[in-house]
């Protein structure tokens, strides 16, 4: 068993007893003789294991019925363009609202199939908080209104569900699962698996019926959310072990309290991270405002960056790894998703504080 604590914003930590199950049943799963990753994705164990894990999901997130629930491969940035290939409609136009690296990536994807209003954006303030509820509007007509529920290289988290007439469509890879939602308030949720949900190379998609099935006619078939909700994700080959690993996630979310649960614990973690560099009396800074500040990636600075390497190798000797901030946002970044045991956070935080006094 690892004894390092890793703060990745992904590929990400997973749980570890999720770990150690799927270690005893690598070769031989519940006395079939086969590993996961070698049975037929259309035989009685594997239809078992996606049955389950769909099962364990909509239980987790409470989804209401008229929803679909679809693991597909392609990751998050996929969904970039399945979202306006299958929801704009031909001739119609979408809202977005712009808060970071990845909204503006789903932006930029979808001008390439029709008209975007970019009816929000909290550029200015270098994306250190999030547009404020009831200060924008959406588009007569448009087709759906997408955001990000939490930028992930920022470190920015919406504390609200934005109010829209038009079917609201959220990237949710980096926050998915770590609370409760209503899933009602949603047209379409889509989720990269590597964050909160397991391996990479999935991404989980909960979608209204009512939404399915007026893709524009160039859709490829692979990219046609109806194609995967009439094939209950099994029109191809899909990512098996993903779904495997992700079904035994949620089991154990499900014995963490479920989505209450692991709230309760997220907002403890993050509690004890923000109050380490607010008390820090300068020495750690976090960017983001106060409101804003996402509880799965805690981004922070120390004032003076000349100790910044020196703070990333002590923490890599105390076992504290992967903090470096992503490359174009710079500073340190934990990310502190379901899997991160509060005695992670703790350990950080000691070290963060050793770290101070030793440099203050
Ligand atoms: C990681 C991430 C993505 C990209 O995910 P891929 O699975 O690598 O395509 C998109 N949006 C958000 C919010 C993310 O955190």
């Amino acid at each position: 068993m690892s004894k390092l604590y890793n703060f990745s914003a992904g590929p990400a930590l997973l749980p570890h007893p999720v770990l150690a199950e799927a270690q005893a049943q690598m070769f031989d799963w519940h006395g079939s003789g086969l590993s996961v990753m070698e049975m037929s994705h259309r035989g009685r164990e594997f239809m078992e294991i996606i049955h389950d894990a769909e099962a364990d999901l909509r239980e987790l997130l409470n989804v209401p019925a008229g929803y679909k629930v679809l693991f597909l491969q392609g990751g998050a940035s996929q969904q970039f363009a399945m979202v306006p290939l299958n929801l704009m409609g031909e001739g119609g136009h979408a809202d977005y609202i712009d808060s970071g690296h990845w909204s503006r990536l789903a932006i930029k994807e979808a001008r390439r199939y029709g008209r975007v209003d970019v009816i929000a954006s909290s550029e200015a303030s270098a994306y250190t908080t999030v547009p404020q509820a009831g200060s924008y509007q959406g588009t007569a007509g448009a087709s759906y209104l997408h955001y990000t529920s939490n930028e992930t290289i920022n470190g920015v988290e919406f504390p609200y569900i934005p109010e829209s007439a038009a079917p609201l469509v959220c990237d949710m890879s980096s926050d998915f699962l770590s609370g409760e939602i209503e899933v009602s308030r949603f047209g379409l949720i889509y989720a990269g698996a590597q964050k909160n949900i397991g391996p990479s190379g999935m991404v989980v998609v909960v979608v209204r019926e009512d939404l399915l099935g007026h893709a524009l006619p160039a859709t490829p078939t692979m990219l046609d959310y109806r194609v995967h909700a009439d094939a209950d994700s099994m029109y191809n080959t899909p990512p098996t072990w993903p779904i495997y690993i992700a079904g035994l996630v949620f089991k154990w979310l499900k014995a963490q309290g479920g989505l209450r649960g692991i709230a309760a614990l997220n907002s403890e973690k993050a509690g004890l991270l923000y109050h380490a560099i607010d008390a820090s009396g300068g020495f750690y800074r976090a960017p983001v405002e106060v409101a804003a500040r996402s509880q799965m990636n805690v981004v922070f600075r120390l004032a003076d960056d000349a100790l910044d390497e020196a703070f990333l190798a002590g923490a890599k000797k105390a076992g504290l790894v992967q903090l470096k901030g992503h490359r174009v946002a710079g500073g340190m970044r934990a990310s502190i998703y379901n899997a991160m045991p509060v005695e992670g956070v703790k350990a950080l935080v000691g070290y963060m504080q050793e770290f101070a006094r030793q440099h203050g």
